[in-house]
């Protein structure tokens, strides 16, 4: 503390309220508090400047307009007063400037009731320390904050939204909620409902099956697929951290507090999955191979098997054709003959296989949508913590937002390995795994595989066993001289 032999000429006052009011007071009190200082030194107050509402911390986004003022405004001999030095700043690096502005412009300092002569060494030495003691502060107060926020996530408060799986453990005295736990119904379902799927079965088969055990909640097979891809099964929290120095947010995997029902490769075999099945789960149990595959060359629809031209021994060849307009038919027999050459003469091909085994490239536009959808999380979250935006509010918008991020996350996945084509791709003996494998897996693996198109051709008398049948991997790599049908 310094008291200066001659008076300052002025005093300017500058306050400032904090949304987070640690210890704070109103700015009308810090206004009056700090008059009470000019009057007891005698000092004629020239300018109040106030910045409402606003954080002065280094996290804080918005600009403090009357702050910036003071540059414009300080005179020398004047002596600028705050009710704490916190109200000025809150990090080093703008304490450095405003005693460096004071110091040049013989501009003293006046807080808690002391007076501060910036270019003595004692006084810079006090006002940094206090600087430093204002800077932790403000990061304690931001972690707090965070932690309490993302703590209350975790127990699904404030969204008050638990997964299916779960249970939220309350305190008996106050009813706040102290941790959340697999629920003893429902976690075994979920696990085996994923083990299932995971098996190979068809999905609607394990959306009956998790329906007929539990009648609480109408089950259909989107809200199946929601369940088990969410990362809160799989024990993870999704969120995002700003890092000084380091632009953008990072996008972090953390383990929860809470228990998984799932554990980390199902999940992530799930959401391969069912990222590799873009046109939809299974559906009905099918008798044949490409039915549902298969498009009709002409409309685009799927082909299903219905009947065609009548045999020598009255009896009807089944073919596959489209069902409103029958625009194309071509026998099923000879069409699941063609496949099966196709398939065999990819799984004889090393390096089809290799191919098979590779990760294709990402979805670059998927993952910047992710990205930005992640930013956006993290923008509410900090406007939540820092009390700028009403926690009901903010629930909502997180809320909408992760509903969004999970689904862009499913879209932006880099791994494509279904579990079938995995299957296969690393057998030793590809091409008998294949001729063993169920109808149904056969299945997976064309539509992860294949693009098959059954062409209309003209009503001759005799055509090549392959014409019209037109076969075509998704991925150029396994391009191969067989994968040609002719369009006859
Ligand atoms: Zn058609």
């Amino acid at each position: 503390m310094k008291r200066s032999a001659a008076a300052p000429g002025r005093a300017v006052i500058y306050a400032r309220v904090s949304s987070d009011r640690a210890g704070g007071r109103s700015v009308e009190e810090q206004v009056s508090e700090c008059r009470t200082e000019c009057e007891r030194q005698a000092w004629p107050v020239a300018d109040v400047l106030v910045d409402n509402d606003v954080s002065a911390s280094r996290y804080a986004t918005k600009a403090r307009p009357e702050y910036a003022r003071l540059q414009a405004l300080l005179q020398p001999g004047d002596v600028l007063v705050m009710w704490e030095a916190s109200r000025a700043q809150r990090d080093l690096k703008r304490y450095v400037e405003l005693r460096d502005l004071c110091a040049r412009r013989g501009v003293r300092w006046s807080y808690s009731g002391r007076l501060y002569d910036l270019s003595d060494g004692d006084d810079r030495f006090s006002t940094g320390l206090d600087a430093l003691l204002a800077e932790k502060e403000a990061e304690q107060t931001r972690t707090r904050i965070l932690r309490a926020h993302r703590a209350n996530l975790a127990d699904g408060k404030p969204h008050g939204r638990v997964p299916y799986g779960y249970r939220i453990i309350r305190d008996p005295e106050t009813g706040k909620p102290v941790r959340r736990e697999p629920h003893p119904g429902q976690a075994p379902l979920i696990a085996e409902a994923a083990r299932r799927v995971l098996a190979g079965q068809s999905f609607a088969s394990v959306v009956r099956w998790i329906s007929e055990r539990d009648d609480s909640l109408r089950w259909d097979a989107a809200k199946l697929r929601r369940l088990l891809i969410n990362p809160t099964l799989a024990g993870f929290r999704v969120h995002t951290e700003v890092k000084d120095g380091v632009r953008g947010p990072r996008v972090i995997h953390r383990r929860g507090t809470w228990e998984p029902i799932l554990s980390e490769d199902h999940h992530n075999d799930l959401v391969a999955l069912f990222a590799a099945r873009q046109s939809g789960p299974r559906g009905v149990p099918v008798k044949y191979l490409v039915s549902g595959i298969a498009e009709c060359g002409v409309c685009g629809e799927k082909v299903w098997r219905g009947r065609g031209g009548t045999k020598k021994d009255g009896s009807r060849y089944e073919v596959y054709t489209c069902r409103p307009g029958r625009h194309a038919a071509r026998r099923l027999d000879r069409v699941d003959e063609a496949v099966h050459t196709v398939v065999e003469e990819i799984l004889i091909s090393p390096t089809a296989v290799n191919a098979l085994a590779e990760t294709p490239p990402v979805d670059n536009a998927a993952a910047t949508r992710l990205n930005e959808l992640r930013r956006q999380l993290e923008a509410v979250e900090t406007e939540i913590a820092e009390g700028r935006m009403p926690a009901s509010t903010g629930g909502r918008v997180a809320t909408r937002l992760e509903a969004s991020i999970a689904t862009a996350e499913v879209e932006a996945t880099q791994i494509f390995v279904d579990p079938t084509v995995r299957r296969l791709a690393t057998a030793p003996d590809p091409v008998a795994i294949w001729r063993d494998m169920p109808l149904l897996d056969q299945r997976e693996f064309i539509k992860a595989v294949l693009h098959i198109r059954i062409e209309r051709i003209g009503r001759g008398r005799w055509h090549d066993k392959r014409a019209g049948i037109v076969i075509t991997p998704h991925r150029p790599q396994l391009e191969h001289p067989g994968t040609r049908g002719t369009t006859g």
